[in-house]
């Protein structure tokens, strides 16, 4: 994981996190970046302050910074996989590629020790309860 300061057209600064530095560039050529203060999609990295070295990060991740990340993640999921909905785990077993869905924990278990790449999502934004999961592969 990565963060960056990020900063929109009308000079709101915010963090937000990205698996590397391809996922920072790949969701800002997409247009998937939105400022979290007034929904602008023009962002940018803000200029990076100087920090003191302390071995420990410079601030602590926000409520506002988890909603901007699990936005960015889902929209993503959701431009470039197919939901496969509660068929998941029989879908990821057909072989079927890129797919988004939900399984049970015990599905998600027996996936990943027939060692499928699979890995758990963030909530939904929309219905915050499921427990979407991904064929790792498809993130990279
Ligand atoms: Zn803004």
């Amino acid at each position: 994981m990565i963060s960056y300061d990020l900063r929109c057209e009308k000079g709101h600064v915010f963090s937000s996190y990205f698996a590397n530095m391809g996922t920072y560039d790949a969701l800002r050529e997409a247009g998937l970046l939105i400022c979290v203060h007034c929904d602008s999609r023009e962002i940018e990295k803000a200029p990076m302050a100087p920090a003191i070295v302390s071995g420990r990060p410079s601030s602590t991740p926000t409520a506002a910074d988890y909603a901007t990340f699990r936005q960015q993640v889902w929209e993503g999921v959701e431009a470039e996989s197919t939901d496969v909905g509660d068929s998941f785990a029989d879908a990821v077993r057909a072989g079927e590629v890129p797919i988004h869905g939900t399984a049970t924990i015990g599905e998600t278990i027996e996936l990943l020790a027939e060692a499928y790449n699979v890995m758990p999502l963030p909530p939904r934004p929309a219905d915050g309860a499921s427990t979407p999961v991904i064929k790792k592969s498809e993130l990279n």
